[in-house]
């Protein structure tokens, strides 16, 4: 087990957006977070990387490590908490008056204060994996949408983090440019990384996914392996939510 999230709450204001959630994510795994718009998913994501506070709820982690949100979190643990994790976003969220390769070494060069040889070798390193090689010293206007979520994901694999998160990493790009962006996070599948993703391609989710998580109205309705929960799911509403998007 990586991550144990047990009763994990969340509202903004008098909005109850995510009610008693569990969540088991192992290490090496893929969980892929399905359901309608408004039903809590980014909120979920964002509140593994304390981007959001939860309310209430514990994560438990492999090391021992648990954090609890029914007391207030210290300074040092939601920090130590955010490491651990690299997080891609819909809108990619680059610096745009940095290059490519300034936008992947301004977390470990500025936040992990990393020594600079090291860095530069790295984010080179992330920069060809992506498939950037050539596109180093260029800026995010210069690139085009699937380029630039390709170099926000290396950003997130620069401060080498546990767990990857990413949101709808696809939903605002062009169609032609969704299938390199899903290729990449396929090969960091294959290299074993732990991931959370959300999103609304059905073919990759099954793809790639260990788990399928369906949640709705800030609640999980159903979990299982892709071959359940896509193609033959138990409850109600995950059978209309994917009649009506398939
Ligand atoms: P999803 O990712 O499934 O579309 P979200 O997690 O983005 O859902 O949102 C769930 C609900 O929480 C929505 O009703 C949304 O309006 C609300 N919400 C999300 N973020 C905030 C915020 N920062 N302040 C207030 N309400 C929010």
């Amino acid at each position: 087990m990586f991550l144990s999230v047990k009763r994990l709450t969340k509202a903004f204001g008098e909005l109850e957006v995510l009610k008693d959630v569990d969540l088991d994510i192992d290490k090496g795994n893929i969980v892929t977070i399905i359901g309608p718009s408004g039903s809590g998913k980014t909120t979920l994501l964002r509140c593994l990387n304390a981007l959001e506070m939860p309310n209430d709820g514990v994560f438990a982690f492999h090391d021992g490590i648990e954090v609890d949100f029914s007391k207030q979190p210290s300074k040092k643990e939601v920090t130590a908490l955010q490491r651990r994790s690299g997080m891609v976003f819909q809108s990619y969220n680059l610096f745009p008056h940095k290059t490519a390769l300034e936008n992947v070494t301004e977390g470990p060069l500025i936040v992990q204060k990393r020594p600079k040889k090291e860095v530069l070798e790295l984010a080179e390193n992330l920069l060809n994996k992506v498939g950037l090689g050539d596109k180093m010293d260029l800026y995010p206007h210069q690139l085009s949408g699937g380029q630039q979520q390709r170099v926000g994901i290396a950003r997130a694999l620069a401060i080498q983090p546990e767990l990857m998160l990413f949101d709808e990493p696809t939903s605002a790009l062009d169609p032609e440019l969704v299938g390199e962006v899903l290729k990449v996070i396929k090969d960091l599948a294959n290299e074993g990384w732990t991931m959370v993703i959300v999103t609304h391609e059905l073919k990759f989710a099954e793809q790639v996914s260990d788990q399928i998580i369906f949640i709705d109205e800030g609640r999980i309705i159903e979990q299982g392996p892709p071959e359940i929960v896509l193609k033959s799911p138990k409850q109600e509403r995950t059978q209309q939510f994917l009649q009506r998007i398939l």
